[in-house]
């Protein structure tokens, strides 16, 4: 069986544990290895400053406390992604105004954001699919003009650049996933990014349960208090020191799985030019991570017989994100905002195959040779 998704494991993670256990002797957040992984990010990324979290959906509560969302505010989103993005949001009370996405990219489509903004909207959520970025110059402009947060929904973007930039640091607040499903991972966890000075000690005191630890512990305030609402969003030590040991690694990682999807892409060209599939788009100011290699069939009947040929021929594949606003909560939480075009139909379409660091180049072929073999009797 050739699996979806194996967790990357790059080989110096027992090692940094067992230091965290033995020389640092601090098993709770904040420790050296945290820091590490923050100080790592902020210079790779050029970020002012990283903080680990425990999941990127506590990075995007963090955000949402960061800009002040407030009961029946407006956050403007894509309906094509996972629950976290808006649930950060729906926490504070704000409501969901869908737009629709793009069917090239899969992201939200920023030519429809103007149209969907009210005197209540407070955010604009750009959620980089696939690794790939929005179109961050026309949503930085429109959140300018209208005086809107941007909060990127950068899960899946870690290592990937729009016009050079590192997605995450583009828009106010960014947020980065390291569950086992991501190219980075210590089992769950996540990091904020935040882009400008003054949000950064409030952003720590949110971190550290409304009180000023991390002050306390730099020495800038000889005892530490509540300050501020917050929770407990601070990774222990262990997950940090299992991240740091992937970060260092970041490059082998990244070109791996790059080396995977190029393999897909050039072996698949030629299905997609006799018109039987469509091939992820990356525009032409985005550098992508590979994070997912997907297709899309004609429709979803289609794409549940392939899915059951696949598995049949032993491989692991994987549909997407129901739309959010067609879901249970969805309908309490929500609105969409126009026509949805594109999200559902596209995301009917959308069929993932296994992606994963070390995938070796013959099960690439062997995925390839199967989906070639079913087209040729459909
Ligand atoms: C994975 C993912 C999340 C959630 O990340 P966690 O670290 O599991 O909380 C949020 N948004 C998107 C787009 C994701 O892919």
């Amino acid at each position: 069986m050739i699996s979806f998704n194996i967790p990357v494991f790059i080989g110096k993670e027992q090692q940094y544990i067992k230091e965290s256990i033995e020389n640092n002797q601090k098993l709770c957040g904040d420790g050296a290895f945290t820091k590490k992984c923050n100080s790592w990010l902020e210079k790779r990324f050029n970020a002012p400053k990283a903080l680990l979290t425990t999941s990127c959906t506590h990075a995007l509560e963090m955000a949402a406390i960061l800009a002040n969302i407030q009961p029946e505010d407006e956050v403007i989103a894509p309906s094509y992604t996972f629950v976290s993005t808006v649930n950060a949001f729906v926490l504070r009370g704000a409501k969901i105004v869908f737009i629709d996405i793009r069917a090239d990219t899969m992201n939200m489509d920023e030519n429809l954001i103007e149209d969907a903004i009210t005197k209540k909207t407070k955010a604009i959520v750009p959620v980089h699919y696939a690794g790939v970025s929005c179109e961050m110059d026309k949503i930085m402009d429109i959140a300018k003009k209208h005086n809107l947060y941007v909060i990127e929904d950068a899960a899946q973007g870690v290592m990937s650049t729009y016009k050079g930039q590192a997605l995450g640091t583009i828009g106010d607040f960014g947020c980065y996933s390291f569950h086992e499903t991501k190219n980075y991972t210590s089992g769950e966890g996540g990091a904020i990014l935040v882009r400008d000075k003054e949000f950064i000690e409030r952003a720590e005191i949110i971190r550290e349960k409304g009180t000023n630890r991390s002050k306390f512990l730099r020495g800038q305030v000889d005892k530490y208090s509540w300050v501020d609402m917050g929770s407990s969003y601070l990774p222990s030590e262990l997950n940090a020191a299992y991240l740091y040991a992937q970060l260092e690694e970041a490059d082998k990682i990244n070109n791996n799985r790059l080396a995977s999807w190029n393999l897909y892409y050039d072996n698949l060209k030629d299905l997609y030019e006799i018109g039987k599939i469509e091939l992820p788009f990356i525009p032409e100011n985005c550098v992508h991570n590979a994070h997912m290699f997907y297709i899309k069939c004609k429709d979803l009947e289609e794409r549940t017989k392939l899915i059951e040929y696949l598995k049949s021929s032993g491989i692991s594949t994987a549909f997407h994100y129901i739309p959010l606003h067609s879901s249970k909560a969805g309908v309490k939480y929500s609105r969409f905002h126009g026509v949805d075009r594109y999200t559902t139909v596209e995301s009917e379409r959308l069929l993932r195959l296994p992606m994963y660091y070390g995938l070796e180049a013959n099960k690439v072929e062997y995925v390839v040779k199967k989906i070639k073999e079913f087209y040729k009797n459909n």
